[in-house]
């Protein structure tokens, strides 16, 4: 039975965590929740592997806010585009009887992100019959990223239940950072930002950068805003000593660790890492390692992306091929040692709405030196837990490293007070909050309802 449907999708959902810890249940409550959430994510699974081109953070995000609901026994049902025939329909990978469930919407493989919007309304008929099937009622949407925005609108409308709206990326500032037409959001997307931004039930956004983002880029109005922040699981990433850290990512040289962690994308702004890494050497800064984690760079060369045979040519041009080694995607089971085992995690994109990478290397005590943009700007304290730089700006990316490369004692300090700083975002604590918009709301309604009678 298992081999059949072992797809990328099933075979990545987390070994960790999913057993429920008994003591950590409040209410398990079965089929008898007291809440019950449809949660949309069109585009991507919360079980699919991470690193890969369109799976990060996003995909975190669902799967450990579901299951920190599960915990405080509010009912989830995920449901996802069917992206492979083999993977029975209805998984209950998530605990506490929390399920995802495998929308059949269109052919059900992986499909280039411009054609899926085709597919939007067989994925909402689907739902509403799983949900007619199954006598079930939901209380709140929640939807992530603008595709199911579209959807919980329709749902809306039929279910007469309100809904909650989180976007994760916004196309406006991707377009702000975009260096070709095919890295730009589409108009379609706009209008339905805009418009999600107009009509949704909240919007939670994940730090105050995005707030200021739906002001003044999107010219839309806050009061149905939340900020929410995400959070990180500290009983997995903490801070590992080092020489086990580098025993177990096979640091077999003096060399230190300078790390990257994340898809790769032209936004996530590696070059300027890699031109930095390049200037450091040219200082005399010869003891380095960059390890890069995140793509497939040994998949078959038409299959590699063109971003991660960009920055391999670069890596080659900058002569600096013992001293970048491109890891691929990484199981996030294995993440903490790396984190533990790097002096430096660099995060160097143009924008990021939250970067959960960057909350991540600080649980396990490692500064991070993050562009100043987005939700970075928030999330790592410059000075504090890290070093904020300019977006592409490899000069100085370069004199902020050797800065702390120079200064042990400085950066021993700003890896202890990381640790202790990342400890107070707890995932737990974004479910408490979310139940909190979800109770809202379901008292709004329930009152707009009996006024309406
Ligand atoms: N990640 C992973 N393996 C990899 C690369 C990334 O598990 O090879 C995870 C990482 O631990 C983090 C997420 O993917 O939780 C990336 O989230 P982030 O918010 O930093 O970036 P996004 O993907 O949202 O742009």
């Amino acid at each position: 039975m298992a081999a059949a449907w072992l797809c990328e999708c099933v075979r990545s959902c987390g070994t960790r965590g999913i057993i429920p810890t008994p003591l950590e249940i409040t209410v398990l409550s079965g089929d008898n929740h007291p809440m019950r959430i449809a949660m949309l994510s069109y585009h991507t699974c919360p079980l699919a592997t991470l690193g890969g081109k369109e799976a990060g953070g996003m995909n975190v995000y669902v799967r450990e806010l579901v299951r920190s609901l599960g915990r405080r026994g509010v009912g989830v049902d995920v449901f996802t585009r069917s992206q492979d025939e083999h993977v029975p329909h209805v998984l209950h990978d998530l605990g506490y009887g929390n399920r995802v469930v495998h929308v059949p919407s269109g052919p059900e493989n992986p499909l280039p992100k411009d054609d899926l919007p085709n597919y939007l309304a067989d994925y909402v008929s689907w739902i509403k019959a799983f949900s007619e099937g199954k006598g079930l009622r939901y209380d709140v949407i929640h939807s992530h990223y603008w595709l199911s925005g579209e959807a919980a609108l329709s749902l809306r409308e039929d279910w007469g239940i309100p809904f909650i709206q989180m976007f994760h990326t916004l196309g406006e500032m991707k377009n702000q950072v975009a260096r070709s037409p095919d890295e730009t959001a589409s108009p379609a997307r706009l209008a339905s930002e805009r418009r999600l931004l107009g009509g949704a039930d909240r919007i939670i956004a994940s730090t105050e950068a995005e707030l200021a983002q739906f002001r003044w880029i999107y010219r839309q109005e806050t009061n149905k805003v939340e900020i929410i922040e995400p959070g990180v699981d500290i009983a997995h990433f903490y801070p590992i000593p080092a020489d086990e850290a580098r025993e177990f990512v096979e640091a077999t040289d003096d060399r230190r660790i300078i790390l990257f962690v994340g898809r790769i994308q032209p936004l996530k702004g590696l070059d300027s890492l890699l031109n930095a890494m390049a200037l450091l050497y040219q200082r005399g800064q010869q003891d380095l390692h960059l390890m890069v984690i995140g793509g497939q760079p040994d998949a078959d060369p038409g299959e590699v992306s063109e971003e991660m045979n960009r920055l391999k040519a670069l890596t080659s041009e900058l002569e600096l091929e013992g001293e970048v080694t491109f890891l691929g995607r990484q199981d996030q089971d294995v993440l903490q040692y790396y984190y533990s085992a790097a002096e430096i995690l660099v995060m160097p994109s143009h924008y990021e709405s939250f970067g959960l990478v960057a909350l991540e290397a600080m649980a396990c005590g490692t500064p991070v030196v993050a562009s100043e943009t987005g939700g970075l700007i928030f999330l790592v304290k410059d000075g504090e837990t890290g070093l904020h730089v300019p977006t592409a700006a490899p000069q100085a990316l370069a004199d902020k490293l050797q800065y702390l490369l120079e200064n042990d004692s400085e950066l021993r300090r700003l890896g202890e007070q990381a640790a202790k700083y990342a400890r107070k975002f707890k995932w737990g604590r974004v479910a408490d909050r979310m139940i909190e918009v979800y109770e809202q709301l379901a008292v709004e309604t329930e009152r707009a309802q009996s006024a309406g009678q």
